[in-house]
C-alpha cells in the first residue's frame, strides 16, 4: 500500500534551477527594461517554459534562446517553430560558444572591411545554482554586448550592485561596476513563480559602459588580479596578493596608489585597485 506522504517532508530540490515564472506582468515588466528590442538581436538565457520568450518573440529583430533542458528545448522549438526570428540552441549557455554567435563572420562583407556585428541585448530569469558564472562569463564576452537584463536571487543582486566598503562588496560587484553601470529595478516575490523558490528575487539592469580605458587598465589581466586580491575574503589584500607576487614590488604598488598592505579588498574602489595593478605592471615592465 503507498505511504502517505508527509506535508513537511522537504520538497526535492528543482532540477536545473527551474523555477519559471508564472505572472505575466513581472514578464512584461523584465522584457521592457530591455527597451526598444525591434532592431536587436536578444539572446535570452533558460527560456524555460517560455514566459519571457513569447514576449521577445514578438517584439525582437532576432533572439537566440538557449535552453539545457532537452524536454523544454523541445517544446519551445514546436512552439516557436512558426517564428523565423526565433532561434532555440539546446545547450549549457556555460559552454555555449558566444564568439561564433555574435563575432564578425568569415565571408561576410569584402576582404579588409570589417563589418560591425550588432549589439547584442541580453535577458534572463538566471537559474540560481549557477547565477555568478553565468555573470562572470557574459563579462568576459562584454564588448558583444550592450545591455543585461537579469532576474536572480536578491542577495546576489545587492553583491553585484554593492558598493565598495561594505560586506558584501565582493569579484561580482567589482567586474560588473568595471563592466557596466548597474541599477536594481525592483524585486519579484516568491509566490510568482512555480514552483516557488524560498528567496525573494530581484531583476537588475546592467547597461555597458567600460571603465577599463578611463582606469588603464585594458586586458583581461585586470580581472584575475581582481579575483586575486578577494582570495580569501578574510585575508588583507597583502596576504592575498604576496604570493603572486615579488613583494617588494607589491610593498612599493601599495605605497605608491597610498593603500595599506592591511587593507581588505573590499574596501578599494576600482581606482584604487587599478592603481595598484599599473604600478605592478610599470615595475614589472622595467624589472
Ligand atoms: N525563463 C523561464 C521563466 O522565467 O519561467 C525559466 C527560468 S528558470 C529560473 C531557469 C531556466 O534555465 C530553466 O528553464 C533551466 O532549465 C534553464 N537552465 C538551467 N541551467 C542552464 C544552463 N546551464 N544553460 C542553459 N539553460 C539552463
Amino acid at each position: 500500500m503507498p505511504r502517505a506522504v508527509s506535508a513537511d517532508r522537504p520538497r526535492s530540490k528543482p532540477k536545473l534551477g527551474q523555477h519559471f515564472l508564472n505572472e505575466e506582468e513581472y514578464a512584461r515588466r523584465i522584457v521592457e527594461a530591455l527597451g526598444d528590442v525591434s532592431q536587436s538581436t536578444v539572446l535570452e538565457i533558460g527560456p524555460g517554459r517560455g514566459i519571457l520568450t513569447e514576449q521577445l518573440g514578438k517584439r525582437a529583430r532576432r533572439l537566440i534562446a538557449v535552453e539545457m533542458d532537452r524536454v523544454l528545448a523541445a517544446q519551445l522549438r514546436l512552439k516557436f517553430g512558426m517564428h523565423r526570428n526565433v532561434e532555440i540552441i539546446e545547450a549549457d549557455v556555460l559552454a555555449v560558444d558566444i564568439d561564433s554567435l555574435f563575432g564578425p563572420k568569415p565571408g561576410l562583407g569584402r576582404p579588409g572591411i570589417e563589418i560591425k556585428p550588432e549589439p547584442v541585448k541580453v535577458v534572463g530569469n538566471l537559474p540560481f545554482y549557477i547565477t555568478s558564472d553565468i555573470v562572470l562569463r557574459l563579462f568576459k564576452f562584454a564588448k558583444y554586448f550592450e545591455s543585461i537584463v537579469i532576474m536572480v536571487q536578491r542577495e546576489v543582486a545587492d553583491r553585484i550592485a554593492a558598493e565598495p566598503g561594505g560586506r558584501e562588496y565582493g569579484v561580482l560587484s567589482a567586474t560588473a561596476q568595471l563592466h557596466a553601470r548597474v541599477e536594481k529595478l525592483f524585486t519579484v516575490p516568491p509566490g510568482a513563480f512555480s514552483p516557488p523558490p524560498k528567496v525573494f528575487s530581484a531583476v537588475l539592469r546592467l547597461t555597458m559602459d567600460p571603465q577599463q580605458q578611463r582606469l588603464g587598465v585594458v586586458g583581461d589581466g585586470f580581472i584575475d588580479f581582481i579575483r586575486l586580491s578577494f582570495g580569501q575574503k578574510r585575508k588583507t589584500l597583502w596576504n592575498n596578493l604576496k604570493g603572486s607576487y615579488d613583494n617588494s614590488q607589491l610593498k612599493r604598488a601599495l605605497a605608491a596608489a597610498k593603500v595599506k598592505p592591511t587593507a581588505r579588498a573590499e574596501t578599494l574602489s576600482l581606482e584604487q585597485s587599478a592603481a595598484i595593478y599599473r604600478a605592478l605592471r610599470e615595475q614589472q615592465a622595467e624589472s
